[in-house]
């Protein structure tokens, strides 16, 4: 199987904070299939260390007031671009993020409140009919 992951969950620090998200679950996945690391917000011209970001009324804005918006989502097009390129089978991705979430993000006032609904680029990439799940629903 051909499979797209976070790039964090492979144990990259793309974090926002510089750390990672490495996951056994996916290490195994890597071993036994060929996999494509993204990381949306980095494709999308972000650096790492970054500033924490969530979506405030379908924007995207980084804790220290400013609009990054324009950022996540052009990381969500290259992401798109890629897996039209690459055809992955699944994608898998990272919780909560509001790039990467599938089906909760965080509610846009920092204040670790979740909200039903998917990051930009986990949006982007369902709504162009790719099979996109949450790591914690990898079997
Ligand atoms: S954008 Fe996605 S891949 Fe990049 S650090 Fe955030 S959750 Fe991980």
């Amino acid at each position: 199987m051909k499979i797209m992951v976070s790039a964090c969950l492979a144990g990259e620090n793309c974090k926002y904070n510089g750390g990672n998200n490495r996951h056994e679950k996916i290490l195994k996945l890597m071993s036994e299939n060929e996999v494509i690391l993204v990381c949306p917000e980095m494709l999308g011209g972000l650096l790492t260390p970054r500033e924490p970001c969530e979506i405030r009324d379908g924007v995207v804005m980084a804790r220290d007031g400013r609009n990054v918006d324009a950022e996540f989502r052009a990381g969500a097009a290259k992401c798109l671009e890629i897996a039209r390129r690459e055809q992955p089978d699944l994608i898998v991705l990272q919780p909560r993020s509001p790039s990467c979430g599938v089906k909760r993000r965080y509610d846009g006032t920092f204040s670790g409140v979740l909200v039903d609904g998917a990051g930009v680029t986990a949006q982007l990439l369902m709504e162009n009919g790719f099979r996109v799940i949450d790591v914690e629903d990898l079997k």
